[in-house]
């Protein structure tokens, strides 16, 4: 961690000095005089927003991450009133979720396996399909205004990496060192665990809202994890595990080979065990959780793994549709990607038309979920297919790819979206999404769960 401090911050050193002496604002591909001047939109009278803060598992609910959408919604419904164009109002409100430590994105991101932030961010304009985006950067302040400098100021489309901080930050993208991150210091482990096992540290909460952030998935999908422990509900009276040894169905890899154990605590000691595992979990009151997992190939592992609850706020990828009135469609998506990924896994919200897309002759989508099916899926491109080729409405689309094509192949998440003529959907095949709206008509609402 030491190292990797001073790495960062002698780069950061570094990059201020060049961006002090560029004066912050060398934009050599300028190219969008409109958001310059802050152009306003007369041209039609209605308009549309949404705004997503992830995709949720389990029953937690989730007020705080509400009440800041709802701020989000108020304050673009006035901006869209007066005229604001789409691609401004979804960049400033993603930018505000990332500032404000609520969600797994910007200074709230989680740490990839070896303690690192790593974020995803991408934006998009439906007009003339202009898009940017960012992926595992680690030294700026908002991902998304980067993935719009990407779009606006550079001939690319798709910056990733150390170089993209570099360049970006020497090109206005304001830039911050790793303390700045609420997560930088979090470690999954305290120990180092033989390559194929990966542990979840144990909290009071259910393994739908562990797996946001265990990197269950990103551990299955990078496919050197044979064994993945996911701890639910662990307490010191009583707890519930779920074992998945091998690669989870639907993902393409080895024969799968998944155990569910569900075993309860005694004396502050489990042990659960079957054919090909004993798995013993100690709590030690003042320093974490002590796991032991013998595998029956005479693998061996143990360690010391800290509580951090705090982990928990951290979850929720961010991203925001627009419908402005000059008719112009818009997105933005901006994530942390899954806590304890591999170091350099990219999921679907940087990639356009996976996690993003927007063009106004069909829709505008954001997603949330697990996204190495939303990118094999192309999710965002497909939603918008559907209803430009195939006629279908925002609704029959979204329900088709959401429901029919990624959930029985086990992906799970949803999407906000906007069609052109305003039409608004969230919909999500998780036990929840926190998410809200507001149009001309309707006043801003936000919520987590269909029956709220
Ligand atoms: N889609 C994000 C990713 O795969 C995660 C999320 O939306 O929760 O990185």
């Amino acid at each position: 961690m030491q190292i990797h401090l001073s790495k960062h911050l002698c780069r950061l050193f570094s990059l201020l000095i060049l961006a002090i002496a560029t004066g912050f604002s060398v934009l050599p591909f300028s190219s969008d005089p409109a958001h310059a001047l802050g152009r306003l939109c007369k041209h039609q009278s209605n308009f549309a927003f949404a705004l997503h803060g992830g995709a949720v598992w389990g029953s937690a609910k989730h007020p705080d991450k509400e009440a800041f959408l709802l701020d989000q919604l108020v304050t673009g419904r006035e901006r869209l009133t007066r005229g604001d164009k789409a691609l401004n109002v979804v960049e400033d409100s993603v930018a505000a979720m990332e500032n404000s430590g609520l969600f797994n994105a910007g200074k709230g991101s989680v740490a990839n396996s070896i303690g690192e932030i790593e974020m995803d961010a991408s934006i998009m304009e439906g007009k003339h399909l202009r898009a940017g985006a960012v992926a595992s950067i680690q030294a700026v302040k908002n991902p998304v205004s980067a993935a719009r400098v990407v779009m606006d100021d550079t001939p690319h489309v798709m910056m990733v990496g150390e170089s993209a901080d570099d360049y970006l930050i020497n090109h206005g993208v304001h830039p911050v060192a790793p303390s700045y991150f609420l997560n930088s210091d979090q470690n999954f482990s305290d120990v180092s665990l033989p390559k194929d096992v990966q542990i979840i540290p144990a909290t009071v909460k259910t393994a739908g809202e562990i797996a946001q952030f265990s990197g269950v998935w990103g551990g299955v999908l990078g496919g050197r994890l044979n064994h993945i422990v996911i701890v639910e509900q662990i307490d010191r009276n009583g707890g519930q595990l779920i074992v998945a040894l091998g690669a989870n169905e639907g993902l393409g890899l080895s024969k799968p080979i998944t155990v569910r154990v569900r075993a309860k605590f005694l004396n502050e000691y489990l042990i659960a065990e079957t054919d090909d595992f004993r798995l013993s979990y100690h709590i030690q009151p003042s320093d974490g959780l002590e796991v032991r997992l013998s595998v029956s190939d005479g693998g061996r592992v143990s360690g010391l793994l800290k509580n951090r609850p705090s982990l928990l706020k951290s979850t929720g990828t961010v991203g925001a549709v627009a419908l402005d009135k000059c008719g112009d469609l818009a997105a933005a998506t901006s994530t942390g990607g899954f806590g304890a990924k591999l170091p350099g896994r990219v999921g679907d919200s940087p990639i356009i038309g996976a996690g993003t897309y927007a063009d106004n002759r069909s829709v505008a989508v954001s997603a949330t979920g697990h996204g190495e099916y939303f990118i094999r899926h192309a999710v965002a491109h497909e939603i918008a297919a559907r209803i430009r080729h195939g006629g279908e409405s925002l609704v029959q689309a979204a329900y088709r790819v959401i429901f029919k094509e990624l959930k029985p192949r086990g992906g799970e998440g949803g999407v906000i979206a906007i069609d052109k003529t305003g039409e608004v959907i969230m919909l999500f095949n998780t036990d929840g999404m926190v998410r809200g709206s507001t149009t001309d008509k309707l006043s801003p609402a936000a919520e987590t769960f269909y029956s709220d």
